[in-house]
């Protein structure tokens, strides 16, 4: 299942031309052409799924291991400190292209690389109603 109009399929299944690291029958990954690190890349499926929710079980369950393989060499031939990865669903969440990718982003010591957000506070209430919403649910 292709989008025509979605760059990322093309991508992923060799119609334009990419940095990539990594193929196999499933997934390519690619160089990120804004990268936040040097060496953030993008796991694609070669299907298009729009967003996690969409993505069938089976692939999930193969996209991990697909990019702990990637990283894990990553971290060798680049001498990064750690690894970031992050997946974004929708709008809101900082989603800009709606087909699946998980990024992976290379971490160095004293990079400036922003992911953090500021810590709340877990109030009783609130778990009480989330654990009882999802109970119900
Ligand atoms: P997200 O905001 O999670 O949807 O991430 C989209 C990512 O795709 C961003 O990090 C962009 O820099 C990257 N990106 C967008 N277009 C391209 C492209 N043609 N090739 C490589 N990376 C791209
Ligand atoms: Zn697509």
């Amino acid at each position: 299942m292709r989008d025509e109009n979605c760059i990322f399929c093309k991508i992923a299944n060799g119609e334009i031309p990419s940095a990539t690291l990594y193929e196999d029958d499933d997934f390519r990954i690619i160089l990120d052409l804004g990268p936040a690190s040097k060496g953030h890349a993008l796991l694609l499926p070669k299907e298009h799924y729009e967003n996690l929710y969409m993505l069938p079980d089976e692939l999930a369950a193969k996209a991990l291991p697909v990019a702990k393989k990637m990283i894990t060499k990553l971290t060798e031939v680049l001498g990064c400190d750690g690894y970031n990865v992050v997946q974004n669903n929708g709008e809101t969440a900082g989603q800009t292209v709606f087909h699946f990718h998980m990024h992976l982003i290379p971490r160095y010591k004293g990079d400036q690389v922003g992911l953090g957000w500021k810590m709340g506070e877990l109030t009783d209430e609130e778990r009480d109603d989330i654990l009882a919403k999802l109970r119900e649910a």
